[in-house]
């Protein structure tokens, strides 16, 4: 395996940026997941460290080569698809056995890997179907198994759960992940699924707009979003923000609602707030940090339910506080009703304050 380095990596199409001094390193061995909506540029950034597309400028450096100009097949890579990409007449066994035919092995280290592949994906008793004659779950396993007989320095995933039903799609992301463990595979996998990239990876890259937002593992991403748009990508519900506006009040540090409510601030929040270039300042919490109360409570702040949500074992209640929907998670037993009012208290020890110009964390 090896370690895959992009330094300052442009893609332009016309006047669009779709990849934007793009600057990471996968270690040898970790599961990296490039993540963000639709249009971010994660798709543009797999293909080329593949060597689909061309890239503008930049580098892209695979074990200790600078792969820019090297056709995909010199790259030591290995490709799954969304769509499989199996051959349709041939068998498992030929889908598998092709790849290293074209590398002209001999037939006997052909078979000896193949079955060696199949065996950790488990699809030995599959090998004289054809494509058409597998679940969409054993296709995936196919692919991922063509791609493992080549023994590449890098496994590159594009989206490879996304035409699985939902149960197989979890069922599948455990595979990969056990696939990853077992290989200790350098592997770089897109999806547009935050979860997905929350589960499996040791690191996420949450791209925006071309852009690289943050690259850190998934707990550090989720503890410590640095700016809004990764807060509200990365958790399900989304962390909730509320634009708010911070005041002085008998000398204490507050949020302000333009409804007339304040929340004082924490020391060590009151500390970040002072570093705000304006007034302007949203608030960030997630779903499970924020207690509701059914009366007022000193501290909690006023709020009006708008949906409730029972999942069985959590209730999720969506409320309008100020004029913006917030999140909030309740065991079964807490029963509250559309249009109530409510009470909020925010657990100041995990809240998140953002500037509300440049919509950057506050440190
Ligand atoms: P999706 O999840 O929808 O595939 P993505 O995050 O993978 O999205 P990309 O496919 O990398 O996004 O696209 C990034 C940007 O580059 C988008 O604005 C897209 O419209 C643009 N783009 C991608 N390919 C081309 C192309 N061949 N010609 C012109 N623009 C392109």
């Amino acid at each position: 395996m090896a370690q895959v380095v992009l330094k300052d990596l442009v893609k332009t199409y016309g006047s669009v940026y779709a990849a934007k001094d793009v600057s990471l390193t996968v270690n040898d061995g970790e599961f990296v997941a490039l993540v963000g909506p639709s249009g971010c540029g994660k798709t543009t950034t797999l293909n080329l460290v593949a060597g689909l597309i061309p890239i503008t400028s930049g580098d892209i450096v695979i074990g200790d080569r600078i792969v820019n100009d090297l056709d995909p097949k010199d790259r030591d890579i290995a490709m799954v698809f969304q769509n499989y990409a199996l051959y349709p007449q041939k068998s498992v066994f030929q889908n598998l056995a092709f790849p290293l035919q074209m590398r002209k092995l001999a037939k006997e280290e052909i078979e000896r890997k193949v079955l060696d592949a199949a065996k950790v994906l488990d699809i030995t008793h599959l090998l004289e179907r054809k494509p058409r004659e597998l679940s969409g779950g054993q296709q995936q396993r196919v692919a991922l198994g063509r791609a493992l007989v080549r023994d590449p320095a890098v496994f590159l995933m594009d989206e490879p759960l996304s035409n699985l039903d939902a149960k197989l799609r979890v069922q599948m992301r455990s595979e990969i992940k056990r696939f990853h463990q077992d290989l200790n595979a350098t592997i770089i996998y897109v999806t547009h699924d935050q979860l997905e990239a929350v589960t499996m990876a040791d690191k996420m890259a949450v791209m925006n707009g071309g852009l690289l937002q943050q690259y850190d593992s998934p707990a550090n991403v989720f503890a410590n979003p640095v700016n809004m748009f990764v807060a509200s990508f990365v958790g399900s519900p989304a962390m909730s923000l509320v634009p708010l506006e911070v005041a002085n009040q008998d000398g204490r540090t507050v949020l302000k609602s333009p409804e007339g409510w304040s929340l004082p601030l924490s020391d060590a929040n009151a500390r970040k707030a002072a570093t705000l270039t304006s007034r302007k300042v949203v608030l960030g919490a997630r779903h499970s940090t924020i207690k509701l109360h059914k009366g007022q409570v000193e501290g909690a702040v006023p709020a009006k339910v708008y949906t409730v949500e029972p999942t069985g074992d959590i209730t999720f209640v969506q409320a309008f506080l100020s004029s913006s929907i917030v999140n909030i998670s309740l065991p079964p037993s807490v029963q509250v009703a559309p249009d109530e009012m409510v009470w909020l208290e925010f657990d100041q020890d995990r809240i998140h304050l953002f500037d509300g110009e440049t919509e950057m964390a506050l440190r």
